[in-house]
Order: C-alpha cells, then sequence, then structure tokens
C-alpha cells in the first residue's frame, strides 16, 4: 500500500475514512463514477476525471472535456482519495 493511503485509514479499527465531501470545493479534481449507460464504449472504464464546477445540495456539477456531469457526491470522489474498491476490500471506518 503506499504511504499516501496511511492518512485515510482509521488506527482504531482498520477501516477507511469517509470523504468529508464539505472540503471538496469548487476547482478541485476529483474522480466520479459514471452509470455504465453514460460510458459508452468506454464500459470497461466506470470512472471519470473531471473538476467540480458547481454544488447543487448533493448533486456536483463536474467538467469533464467540455462536458458537465451531474454526479449525486456519494459517487465523487477526491483524487488523493483511496480508490472506491478499497473501501469495498478493507471496509469503511465507522468510528465516531
Ligand atoms: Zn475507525
Amino acid at each position: 500500500m503506499d504511504s499516501w493511503m496511511s492518512k485515510w485509514k482509521c488506527k482504531k479499527c482498520k477501516g477507511y475514512r469517509n470523504i468529508d465531501y464539505e472540503k471538496i470545493e469548487i476547482g478541485t479534481n476529483v474522480y466520479f463514477l459514471v452509470a455504465r449507460r453514460e460510458v459508452g464504449e468506454e464500459r470497461k472504464k466506470p470512472y471519470k476525471n473531471g473538476v467540480v464546477v458547481k454544488k447543487n445540495g448533493d448533486l456536483f456539477h463536474i467538467e469533464c472535456r467540455d462536458k458537465i456531469y451531474k454526479i449525486n457526491k456519494a459517487r465523487v470522489y477526491p483524487m488523493d482519495a483511496p480508490d472506491p474498491l478499497v473501501y469495498n476490500m478493507f471496509g469503511e471506518c465507522l468510528c465516531e
């Protein structure tokens, strides 16, 4: 595991901390999960990179190659966050 991921790891339960969506600001580089039907030929790569251009409640507007995606924040991850697969494999921190 890369050391940068350790800051996401909880020392108590060894789970990975959830993303603090309040800290994702306009202009932040993120990656986000897109629905399969929007991905088309890129079916094997369900994640895209983009920049947050607007936040509207739980919906983040993310610009990716001249296209604006409106993505629920639950599908948005900062670039330095662990891969969503990590949460599936190692679990989320449920402390606090
Ligand atoms: Zn924990």
